[in-house]
């Protein structure tokens, strides 16, 4: 006979059944049953109860009624119910009444509520009275069971309950439920049992076992309702888990003043402090707490009048929290000065509480440091970095009409500012005016980036999550808003307009990122540094321990053992800076060409790539290198004894170009004005740059191959870099450069272009005088590089991924192309899981590089492995690159502590299993032998 039902005491046998998994135990009997199950073993004060199993409700689904054996054993349990309390179900003198609580293995709030006071009935009722019980208590009790079950069990809206009672109420001149006397409750009952009879065709039902029987029922079914199927598709939960049903013993918190109920967090779930937060009420029964009708009181304040009752409580919660080594949210009732628990489960929490509490709980001895790591989600961390909005400000903003739209939430964090509807508007606000500027656009194109980096945030109008604005914003951790469709931006009026109220150019508004939300005016906010959080600091200098250890990562010989390092995209000193002091242990990218866009520059390196001889070109490239050199020793030294990977020129020239229509316009107007002056140099800057033009430059003449038709770019790069670094040297800055040359295909172009660069730098450090440790080496990025890598590590010292290109050219995408056409649809119908620029795609593009890292590394053994790409900071690829064998991993700046955990829990799913002594079975080694 199946066994559907298991009695309070008996948390062993499902253990057993279970196979000795909590998990298991969990999936049996539901959380709420484990949960009563295992306090009831450790001697916590429960009410008596049993658990109907999850298996019983798979059961009643299929085919439709209980299962065999299911009634009986329900019948059999309450017997024993009884037995221990001394109550009787249905019994008028001595009555014994239920609740009836759903519980699925995860909890799914508000999946049905759960049926207080099961049991009871007129005859019921009539004894209470009969043996001098409170009247009051009484008929309090039955209408609330009315009420329940009329509306839980069946379906009858809250209204035709709820309306009856504020007439009365209303009638009676009382504002609130506690002003009601018995008598009104007495009156109550009456009405209720004539709703439920006009809206059931029903009577209320006066069999207390069909009252059992119809609310376990209930549970059953709530299994399939909307509320539950809608939160399960929303949440992961599979369909066919079941429910638990708990039929529980009553105890009464309404029965005097020496009873109440309450809950409790026994650590502060918003801050992780180590204290007991909690509410209760006394003569409440129920949900009264949370309900919000009552103004509660605060769980110190127990202490003050049942000392007793609340050192037991702490002692109780204490032990909990032991066991269950986590922060518990308890549900408690005290009957008569009598503490029942009524519920445990580890609670809910915010990021900041997430963090404290699990590295407290390692101090304190309660987990392993590894196991604080493994709690704690990338996205915790992430939300820790973030400017945010004052809560209760947030609030008030939103009471006092200030809303203004909603939007995509494309990138975390909370910006106020001033809105300036062009990037240089914006950027030229920010730098000269010293504004806090947000940049709003109908979209971004590649030329507002300046004016985004500027700000303290962006909104668009167009666009989704993967939209230009959104990676952009993402790449550079500024709080971003897109797709936001209700604003009309009239970008000629400089105004914005929203259901009629206007925003003009250079008034304030508040965007919140993390919820997509737009407000007018400003809103308090906060920006936590990442040196104040110390618990935060402490758990990623364990992340890091985790990696640095030994023979955390199985690998072949040579290869890597440790983990992952998190390095650092950064092109300025101050990236560098910020970098490091969020723990990165290299810069994976400093790209030279933002260097070449600096006002003072530009024009030099127009002159650059307009000079017909390479002698002209030198001669610009003389004037660029006293900057150039600036550059990387500021880099340098802000990465002192750090490794630094610098990147060659890599963007087609044109780039660096004044636009060629707005040239074209121009000198149209020009001609046709009759305007002479300049006139003929703007005709042949603007036949230069047509000459330059290619129908797809990013596959056109960039990279190696522009290094390869103009090498004087690069010989002075290198040249800038080496002297540098030998400056830094003797300086007493350790420096270890890493020249980095871009867009690869075959190892032939290295052949060409990298001894050039070699000699230059044997020069340099000959000319200065000075030793250091340089590595020349290449991105790959594309396909024939990462195939070809045998022949490719001959010259190339490390690779690094720029997955960004190499997922564009694998793919055949353009990005920018793909993110704003079809790569939505593309998701939207399931041909892309995930959009593969966001998060790497281990089948195509992480084969490839897998690849390239096996065969670069038979080529030489000691290669080293990065990526630079923006998936550099996407924990699912920074998995990846753990398994493939990558050294490091590089990212934004404001990813590298997501990265350091990221590459913790990496570290820690893979981590080799001990090998154990064979245990194979006699038999199969025979078997093996023939
Ligand atoms: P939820 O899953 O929504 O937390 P519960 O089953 O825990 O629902 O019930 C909600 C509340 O009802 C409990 O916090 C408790 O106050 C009250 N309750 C449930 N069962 C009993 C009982 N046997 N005796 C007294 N109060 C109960
Ligand atoms: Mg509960
Ligand atoms: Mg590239």
């Amino acid at each position: 006979m199946t066994k559907w039902v298991y009695l309070f005491n008996e948390v062993e046998r499902v253990e057993k059944i279970a196979g000795g998994s909590w998990d298991g135990v969990k999936a049996i009997v539901g959380g709420k049953g484990a949960g009563l199950l295992d306090m009831t073993r450790a001697g916590v004060p429960v009410p008596p109860f049993f658990t109907v199993t999850t298996q019983a409700c798979n059961a009643y689904q299929k085919a439709g009624k209980f299962p065999k054996g299911l009634w009986d054993q329900e019948l059999n349990a309450l017997k024993q119910i009884e037995r221990k309390t001394g109550k009787k179900f249905g019994d008028p003198s001595r009555p014994l009444l239920v609740s009836c609580r759903s519980g699925a293995k995860f909890s799914m709030p508000g999946m049905m509520n759960t049926i207080l006071n099961i049991g009871l009935t007129d005859a019921v009722v009539d004894g209470i009275l009969r043996n001098s019980g409170s009247a009051r208590f009484a008929w309090d009790a039955y209408r609330r069971l009315i009420e329940m079950f009329g509306t839980v069990v069946m379906d009858v809206a809250d209204e035709a309950f709820e309306r009856p009672l504020e007439e009365l109420k209303h009638r009676k001149g009382y504002k609130v439920d506690i002003e009601m006397k018995a008598e009104d409750w007495e009156q109550i009952v009456g009405v209720y049992k004539k709703v439920y009879k006009n809206e059931t065709s029903q009577e209320f039902p006066q069999d207390p076992y069909k009252q059992l029987e119809l609310a376990t029922q209930a549970v059953f079914r709530s299994w399939n309702g909307k509320r539950a199927v809608d939160y399960r598709r929303a949440t992961g939960i599979s369909d066919d888990l079941g429910t638990a049903v708990n039929i529980c013993t009553m105890v009464f918190g309404n029965m005097d003043q020496n009873s109440g109920t309450g809950v409790a967090f026994t650590r502060d779930p918003s801050t992780g402090e180590r204290k007991m937060l909690g509410d209760y009420l006394l003569d409440a029964q129920g949900e009264d707490v949370v309900a919000g009708i009552r103004n509660t009181d605060s769980i110190e304040n127990l202490g003050k009048f049942m000392p007793v009752v609340y050192r037991q409580f702490m002692g109780i919660t204490e032990k909990l929290e032991k066991h269950y080594r986590d922060m518990q949210d308890v549900e408690f009732t005290i009957e008569r000065g009598k503490l029942w628990m009524l519920q445990t489960r580890n609670g809910k929490r915010t990021a900041k509480a997430a963090v404290k509490i699990a590295v407290d709980m390692a101090k304190e001895g309660l987990i392993t440091r590894e196991q604080a790591i493994s709690r704690i989600t990338p996205e915790n961390v992430d939300a820790l970095l973030h400017p945010q909005f004052d809560d209760v400000a947030m609030t008030k903003a939103e009471k006092e009409g200030k809303f203004l739209a909603k939007g995509v939430n494309a990138s975390p964090g909370a910006a106020v500012g001033q809105i300036y509807f062009d990037a240089d508007t914006a950027e030229k606000m920010a730098k000269e005016s010293k504004q806090a500027t947000i940049m709003v656009r109908p979209f971004t194109k590649p030329d507002d980036v300046h004016g985004m980096i500027a700000s303290q945030g962006v909104l668009t109008s167009e666009g989704g999550a993967t939209s230009h604005a959104a990676v952009v914003a993402r790449q550079f951790g500024i709080p971003c808003v897109v797709g936001a469709s209700a604003i009309k931006i009239d970008l000629e009026r400089r105004i914005m307009e929203v259901n009629g109220s206007s925003v003009r150019e250079g008034e304030w508004i508040s965007v919140n990122g993390t919820t997509g939300k737009v407000f007018v005016g400003k809103i308090p906010m906060s920006t936590p540094s990442l040196e104040e959080q110390t618990e935060l600091m402490t758990l990623l200098k364990w992340a890091d321990e985790i990696c640095a250890r030994k023979d955390i990562r199985s690998a072949p010989k040579g290869w890597p053992r440790r983990g992952l390092q998190v390095w650092a995209n950064a092109d300025y000193p101050k990236d560098a800076r910020r970098a490091r002091s969020y723990g990165a242990v290299g810069i994976g990218l400093c790209r030279t060409e933002h260097m070449f866009f600096e006002p003072e520059r530009l024009p030099i390196v127009q002159r650059m790539i307009l000079s017909k001889t390479s002698e002209g070109r030198t001669e610009a490239l003389n004037e660029l290198l006293p900057y150039q050199r600036k550059d990387f020793d500021g880099l340098f030294e802000a990465m002192d004894g750090y490794p630094v990977i610098i990147r060659l020129i890599d963007p087609p020239l044109h780039e660096f170009m004044p636009d060629e229509e707005k040239l074209f316009e121009d000198v149209v107007t020009m001609r046709v004005r009759g305007e002479t002056v300049g006139l003929a140099e703007k005709e042949s800057l603007l036949g230069a740059i047509k000459s330059m033009h290619e129908s797809n430059p990013m596959m056109g003449l960039r990279g190696v191959r522009l290094s390869i038709s103009m090498p004087e770019i690069v010989e002075m790069q290198v040249r800038a870099i080496f002297e540098a670094a030998a400056d830094c040297t003797k300086r007493g800055i350790v420096v270890k450069p890493e020249v980095m040359i871009p867009l690869t295909g075959t190892a032939k172009e290295l052949e060409w272009i990298q001894p050039r660069l070699v000699r230059i730098a044997k020069t340099v450090t000959e000319e200065k005088q000075v030793k250091f440790h340089y590595k020349f080496g290449t991105m790959i990025e594309i396909p024939r590089a990462a195939v070809t890598a045998t022949e490719v590590a001959v010259l190339a010292e490390f690779f690094s991924f720029g997955t960004n290109d190499l997922t564009q050219m694998t793919y055949g995408y353009s990005r920018d192309d793909a993110e704003r056409n079809f790569l939505i649809t593309y998701q939207e119908q399931g041909i892309l899981e995930k959009n593969p620029f966001q998060s790497l795609d281990r089948a195509g593009v992480g084969k490839l590089m897998e690849w390239a890292i096996t065969n670069g590394r038979a080529t030489r053994p000691d290669l080293e492995v990065g990526i630079c790409g923006e998936h550099g900071g996407d924990p699912d690829s920074i998995e990846w690159c753990h398994m493939i064998g990558n050294n490091y991993v590089s990212c934004s700046p404001f990813r590298v502590p997501v990265a350091r955990l990221a590459a913790a829990h990496a570290a820690l799913k893979h981590r080799p299993v001990p090998r154990k002594k064979s245990a194979r079975p006699k038999a199969a080694k025979g078997k093996r032998k023939k």
